[in-house]
């Protein structure tokens, strides 16, 4: 299988097969600007030093300072980071934001780590870093792993570094140190407002059933959204197991169970399956909210999906990607689907900036009219150039980004 960073790459190339784009303006995409690599040691509990592996890569910043999130797992390298951050710059382009593409990371499990060796951890890749952030030049986020309470330490301790006292640096920080108000579900409602906003285009019932892979900030959220509007979430997972009820899970009663028992498998009147399963669960539409490499060609042929919005980064390969076109099941890809995040970041930074704070009906009601012109917009993009979702989004955000690079 090809490293996230080759996919994304191959996304880009196949782009310039459908519509034409000025050479060096697509050999500038082919590399980022900035790809920082980072030792971090940390002071562990029992008085050892252990030295960590950190990176932020700048990818491009024609639209504006660099954005994105940063993501601590075990797996996490430079490829993946570097990938993360090319579809960051595309995301922005297409939302409509004026900010650029960045991502960063650490390679940990934080699961191993304590609450104290964790916060040394995350400031450290701060200290690092400090030189190349600020909320002019690259404005980190959240990703898989990193939290509210992580960005308040790291916003503190650019603060400490640089005097800096906007903490317009780091969005996702906490509601009363910075945080905006709808952080919390902003990707899983803008996925919902884009889904929303196609539905109907792509031939789906008024009320769907639902397959969730990912039971995290975004899956969790996601899921709860799309029962709140009447539709049916038959089938949820996490890294270990998935669940799943023909009638509809009740999410709350399934989060209180995975509390209790650490686990999803045996929730009362579900089915536990495995992931692998869970993917190919007839539904009308399956939401991938977990990680890269989801739907390969290993699986594509067995997925049952009338339509795959994906809230994940990166969850289906390129050649799968193929095959869903080929047999007609619509994709809404990532750079779409899940650029409600990234927005509402946005708008934590801009109220930063003026010092204001929004309420929640403000920063949703700024992010709906944005989701449904992105998803009609690219609708139209894919109609115009008989192609699909994906290439339609990638050809919005480089026609925004090549009219503004210099
Ligand atoms: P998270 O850490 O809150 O949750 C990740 C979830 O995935 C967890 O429930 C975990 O148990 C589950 N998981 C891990 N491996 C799995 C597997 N193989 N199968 C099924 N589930 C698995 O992370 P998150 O913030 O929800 O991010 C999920 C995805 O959404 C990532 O691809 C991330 O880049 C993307 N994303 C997140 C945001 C955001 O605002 N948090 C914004 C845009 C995109």
């Amino acid at each position: 299988m090809q490293n996230p960073f080759q996919n994304a790459m191959e996304q880009l190339e196949k782009v310039t097969k459908v519509k034409n784009f000025d050479k060096e303006f697509i050999s500038r995409l082919l590399a980022p600007d900035r790809d920082v690599r980072i030792s971090i040691p940390v002071k562990m509990d029992d008085g050892s030093i252990k030295i960590f592996e950190g990176y932020r890569v700048e990818y491009n910043n024609a639209l504006g300072p660099y954005k994105g999130g940063i993501r601590y797992h075990e797996d996490t390298e430079i490829n993946e980071v570097k990938a993360l951050a090319f579809w960051m710059s595309i995301k922005c382009a297409v939302a409509g934001i004026p900010m650029g593409g960045g991502k960063g990371g650490i390679t940990v499990d934080p699961k191993t780590l304590s609450k104290g060796e964790l916060e040394r951890l995350s400031r450290g890749w701060v200290k690092r870093l400090a030189d190349i952030l600020g909320p002019k030049k690259d404005v980190p986020a959240p990703d898989v792993n990193t939290t509210p309470e992580i960005m308040d330490w790291m916003a503190d301790e650019y603060e400490k570094i640089t005097g800096d006292k906007t903490r317009a640096t780091f969005t996702g920080k906490p509601l009363g140190k910075g945080g905006s108000e709808g952080r919390g579900p902003a990707t899983g409602l803008g996925g919902f407002y884009v889904f929303d906003s196609l539905r109907a285009q792509l031939g789906l019932p008024e009320k769907c059933e639902v397959v969730v892979q990912g039971f995290g900030n975004v899956g969790q959220n996601a899921a709860e959204i799309f029962v709140s509007h009447g539709h049916k979430v038959i089938a949820i997972s996490d890294s270990k197991n998935g669940v799943c009820d023909a009638n509809g899970l009740d999410l709350k009663k399934l989060a209180e169970y995975k509390k209790t028992n650490g686990t999803l498998a045996g929730f009362p009147g579900s089915k536990t399956v495995t992931n692998k399963e869970l993917l190919e669960i007839k539904c009308d539409v399956l939401i991938p909210a977990a990680f890269e490499n989801q739907i390969t060609t290993e699986n594509v042929n067995a997925i049952k999906a009338k339509v795959v919005m994906e809230l994940a980064n990166g969850p289906t390969t390129p050649d799968a990607d193929e095959v869903l076109f080929s047999k007609g099941i619509p994709v809404i890809p990532d750079v779409l689907a899940n650029s409600g995040g990234v927005t509402v970041s946005y708008f934590e930074w801009d109220q930063n900036l003026k010092g204001e704070n929004w309420t929640e009906k403000q920063v949703f009601d700024k992010l709906l009219p944005m989701m449904n012109d992105a998803a009609q917009k690219i609708f139209q993009k894919a109609k115009e150039n008989k192609t699909d979702l994906r290439r339609g989004a990638f050809i919005l955000a480089l026609e925004r980004i090549q009219e503004k690079i210099n």
